[in-house]
């Protein structure tokens, strides 16, 4: 509770007071997990979006479930001890995680994990809620993704929404009516796996040609060295050991002139772009985010991108709906998994 007095002096020489109170709304705050492949940030976000403190370990998914909650309960004492004093108390309302799998949200279990090998049917949100005593939320990393983007990214004002985050794979989100939509068995999104090229190369996921498997930094680098070995092409990549090519060593060789390397990132951009229009045509959003860290080669990849859905999708949807490169890159994950408490 605030109190304002306001003394305010008329000519009369009258004296007027006003006693305004307001009822200040305490400042609250949400820790957001970003479980990666590699590496798994924490931080303390306030309930506007803001980033206050991350603290950065590895997942080591090798070491199983259990070093994993434990490294996150002892990432999230860290950020309590740092802050202690200085917010108030009870204003954490818990700890939000972002998976990268298939969760079952009603048992608070990861159903399976791609990128997390051997992690099946996880109760991830008993484990860490038996170290930590707080509220835990999950969500797939994707969904907290496009959720961070749509409170205050790229996609914030807007009502319907997709992302799609370009990386080792291809992950997805969808915003509807302002709500993230899962689906009826909480799967919704994974809009990395609809078949793009029949028969065409084989996805982590079991099918052939996929997204993924054409449209991410992966299949770009695969690409790349498949062409190098078999083809007598000119480029400068052929500097570098074939075998250990990256998405980002071809950006790098296509920014410094190598024709052969901007070939592949249109290619990656057409790809991308056929999976664009088949998401206009379901969902008519009024935007297309493209983020992960494969985005940053979005000079090459969105023109061609914009090109082929031009050519396939319905022109009235192309005309209004935007295609934009994400805006909170590798924080999207944190700040929509704190998202969900508020
Ligand atoms: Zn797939």
């Amino acid at each position: 509770m605030v109190s304002v007095i306001i003394i305010s002096v008329l000519e009369k020489g009258y004296l007027l007071f006003y006693d305004i109170r307001i009822m200040a709304k305490k400042k609250q705050y949400a820790i957001g997990v970003d479980i990666g492949g590699t590496n798994m940030p924490c931080s303390l976000v306030d309930d506007k979006g803001k980033i206050l403190r991350t603290i950065e370990k590895k997942t080591l998914p090798e070491q199983g479930a259990d070093s994993l909650a434990l490294r996150i309960s002892e990432s999230v004492k860290e950020l309590l001890t740092y802050f202690k004093g200085r917010l108030k108390k009870g204003t954490i309302l818990g700890v939000g995680l972002g998976v990268p799998g298939i969760l079952d949200h009603k048992r608070g279990e990861i159903v399976t994990c791609p990128n997390l090998p051997g992690w099946k049917n996880v109760p991830i949100i008993k484990l860490i809620k038996q170290k930590l005593k707080m509220p835990v939320l999950m969500d797939n990393d994707a969904n907290c993704a496009v959720i961070g983007e749509h409170w205050i990214g790229a996609a914030k004002g807007t009502k319907n929404a997709i992302l799609l985050t370009l990386g080792s794979g291809v992950g997805g989100g969808i915003i509807i009516d302002n709500k993230i939509y899962r689906g009826s068995h909480g799967v919704a999104g994974e809009l990395g796996h609809i078949t793009i090229v029949a028969e065409g190369a084989l996805c982590g996921c079991g099918n052939h040609g996929c997204l993924e498997a054409y449209a991410s930094a992966n299949a770009a680098a695969r690409t790349a060295k498949e062409r190098l070995r078999k083809e007598e092409v000119i480029s400068t990549l052929r500097e570098k050991d074939i075998n250990k090519i990256t998405a980002h060593d071809i950006f790098l060789h296509a920014e410094a002139g190598d024709i052969f390397s901007k070939n592949i990132l249109f290619e990656s951009g057409k790809y991308l772009g056929m999976g664009i229009a088949t998401f206009a045509n379901i969902f008519d959003p009024d935007i297309i985010i493209i983020g992960g860290g494969f985005s940053d080669a979005e000079k090459y990849l969105l023109p061609a991108a914009i090109d082929e859905a031009y050519k396939r999708a319905f022109k009235h949807v192309m005309d209004k709906m935007k295609i934009k490169k994400a805006k909170l890159g590798n924080n999207a994950g944190m700040i929509g998994a704190a998202r969900l408490f508020f």
